[in-house]
C-alpha cells in the first residue's frame, strides 16, 4: 500500500508518525509525501487545546476528500483526538469518512489497521499506559529537517488543572536509557545535525524508575558518545519541569559544549495564587530563584517560556504580576496562549471564567511587550560570530538557519546572505543584522561542515532492517 501520513501537533506526535512510517516501511509498504496518490491516509491527531481539536477536524475533511476523488481506500485517524474521544457514542458517526480510529497507546499496530487484518476493529483504544517503547530495530522514516526529536519518556504523573495529557497519554514511562543513546547514536550516523530530547517533561525522566537513574545521566553519556561519532552535531532539550531543573542540571549543560544551554522551562503563569490554581506546585519567588540560578552559573544560558493568559480566576492584578515577571525576568523567547476551556478539563469547574476579550486583550499586551525585549536581546548578537545549522534554501543569495539559542520551529531564525551552503552543514556566521525575532548575517570564514543531512527522498526509500 502507498501510504501518507499527516501529522499535527507536538514532537511526539512527529516521534510517533516516523515510527509507525517506519513500521509501516518495513512490513513492505511505501510512504510517500503525496496524499493525492496515497492508498492509505493516516491523520495523526492532536486536540491539547480546542483550537487543535478543530484543525485536526478540518485536516481530517480535507484528506477525506482524496476517498471521493484520489486513489485513497482508507483513512485512518490516530493520536490524541481519537483518544481523547474515545467514549464518544457518536465518534464514527460524527467523522463517517474515517475508516480506523486508533488511540494513543495503539501505535505500535498501525500495520495491521492499514492491512485491515480482520481482528481489527474499526477503533483501538488500548490504555495508553500499556504503550510500549519503540523497537530500536524498525528506522524511523525521518522528516528529512536537519533536526531529530527522540522520546525520553512517555506519558506525564504531574495534574495541572488546565491539561488533558496524562488522561491521552498516560502515566509516566522514562524509556531505557541505552534505547535513548542507541536511537540518537543512529540518527547522527544517519546525518542528523541536531538531536533534540523531548517528553512531556525532559527533566523528570527516571522518576518513575525507582532508583537515582537521572536525566543528568541521560545527558552526560549522550553528549560524549554523540561527540566521538561527530563533534558538531548539537543535543538539545525540550519541555523540562521547572521543580526538576537542578543546579546539578545546570552544571551538565555548562559542562558540555555540544549539548545547547537553552532552557525551555514552561512557568504556564508567575502569580503564585494563579500557579496554585493551575496545579502547578511552586511559587513566583521559586521562578525567581530558578531563574537566578540558571544565570548565575551559565551567563550565556538561553531562556524560554510558555505562559497561559485568562485562566479562570486571573484578575488584573494578577496578570500585572505576569507582566512585570516577564519584563524582570527578560527571556530570550516566550510564548502566549490564552486558557482553552473544555468540559473535561479540571479547570472548568473552576469560577471566575475570563472573558474572550480581556483574555485577548491580554495576549496582546504581554505579545508586545516580549516583542520589545526580544529585539533589545537580538541587538546584542550584531557583530558577534555564532555556529549556525543551515536548515532552508529560499532563494538564491539566501539561507535560512538556527543558532544554538534558536529552537526549530518555536522561536525566530538566522538569514545568511551566501551562496552554496549545504543544508544540515553549520557554517560561522557573523551577525550584521537584528529584528524584533529574527537575526541575520554574512558567512564569517570558509568553514563548511559538508556533511548533507538525509534527504527527504532517501528516507522515503528507507527502511530496511537494524540500527548498527
Ligand atoms: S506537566 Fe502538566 S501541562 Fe505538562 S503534560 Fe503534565 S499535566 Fe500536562
Amino acid at each position: 500500500m502507498i501510504v501518507y501520513f499527516e501529522t499535527l501537533g507536538c514532537s511526539r506526535n512527529q516521534v510517533d508518525s516516523e515510527i509507525m512510517l517506519g513500521k509501516l516501511a518495513a512490513a513492505g509498504h511505501t510512504p510517500t509525501r503525496d496524499p493525492a496518490c496515497a492508498e492509505v491516509i493516516v491523520v495523526n491527531t492532536c486536540s491539547f487545546i480546542s483550537a487543535a481539536a478543530d484543525e485536526a477536524v478540518d485536516t481530517i475533511l480535507d484528506m477525506a476528500q482524496y476517498k471521493q476523488q484520489g486513489t485513497c481506500r482508507r483513512l485512518i485517524i490516530t493520536g490524541c483526538l481519537a483518544q481523547r474521544y474515545k467514549d464518544d457514542p457518536d465518534l464514527t458517526g460524527t467523522l463517517p469518512e474515517v475508516d480506523a480510529f486508533v488511540g494513543t497507546g495503539a501505535c505500535e499496530q498501525i500495520v495491521d489497521v492499514v492491512e485491515k487484518k480482520a481482528s481489527v476493529p474499526l477503533t483501538l483504544f488500548p490504555d495508553p499506559d500499556t504503550r510500549g517503547f519503540q523497537n530500536l530495530f524498525v528506522d524511523r522514516v525521518l522528516s528529512g529537517d536537519p533536526f531529530a526529536f527522540v522520546k525520553v519518556s512517555e506519558g506525564c504523573n504531574r495534574h495541572c488543572t488546565y491539561c488533558i495529557i496524562p488522561t491521552l497519554r498516560g502515566r509516566q514511562r522514562s524509556r531505557p536509557m541505552e534505547d535513548i543513546w542507541v536511537e540518537a547514536l543512529t540518527l547522527v550516523k544517519k546525518g542528523v545535525s541536531e538531536i533534540i530530547l523531548t517528553a512531556e517533561n525532559t527533566t523528570d525522566y527516571g522518576q518513575d524508575l525507582g532508583n537515582d537513574t537521572d536525566f543528568c545521566q541521560v545527558l552526560e553519556n549522550l553528549s560524549s558518545q554523540v561527540a566521538a561519532v561527530n563533534p558538531d552535531v548539537w543535543i538539545r532539550f525540550l519541555y523540562t519541569h521547572p521543580v526538576s531543573v537542578t543546579q546539578k542540571t545546570i552544571h551538565t549543560v555548562k559542562n558540555h559544549n555540544n549539548i545547547c544551554s537553552y532552557y525551555d522551562v514552561p512557568i504556564q503563569h508567575a502569580d503564585t495564587t494563579m500557579l496554585r490554581r493551575m496545579g502547578r506546585p511552586y511559587t513566583q519567588k521559586d521562578l525567581y530563584d530558578l531563574f537566578s540560578m540558571i544565570r548565575d552559573i551559565d551567563p550565556d544560558a538561553v531562556l524560554r517560556t510558555t505562559v497561559i493568559i485568562g485562566f479562570p480566576g486571573e484578575t488584573d492584578a494578577m496578570f500585572t504580576t505576569l507582566l512585570d515577571f516577564i519584563q524582570e525576568v527578560k527571556f530570550d523567547h516566550l510564548g502566549v496562549f490564552t486558557y482553552s476551556d473544555a468540559s473535561d478539563l479540571v479547570s472548568h469547574a473552576l469560577q471566575n471564567h475570563v472573558p474572550q476579550d480581556v483574555a485577548q486583550l491580554r495576549h496582546d499586551t504581554l505579545m508586545a511587550a516580549q516583542e520589545k525585549i526580544s529585539e533589545q536581546i537580538n541587538q546584542k548578537h550584531v557583530g558577534r560570530m555564532y555556529p549556525v545549522l543551515v536548515e532552508e534554501n529560499p532563494e538564491p543569495g539566501l539561507f535560512i538557519g538556527r543558532t544554538m539559542f534558536q529552537a526549530p520551529e518555536v522561536d525566530g531564525v538566522t538569514f545568511i546572505y551566501s551562496e552554496g551552503l549545504a543544508t544540515g552543514a553549520f557554517v560561522q556566521v557573523k551577525i550584521t543584522d537584528a529584528f524584533a525575532y529574527d537575526i541575520a548575517g554574512e558567512v564569517a570564514d570558509g568553514r563548511f561542515a559538508n556533511r548533507p543531512s538525509p534527504t527527504a527522498d532517501e528516507n522515503m526509500k528507507l527502511p530496511g532492517s537494524g540500527h548498527e
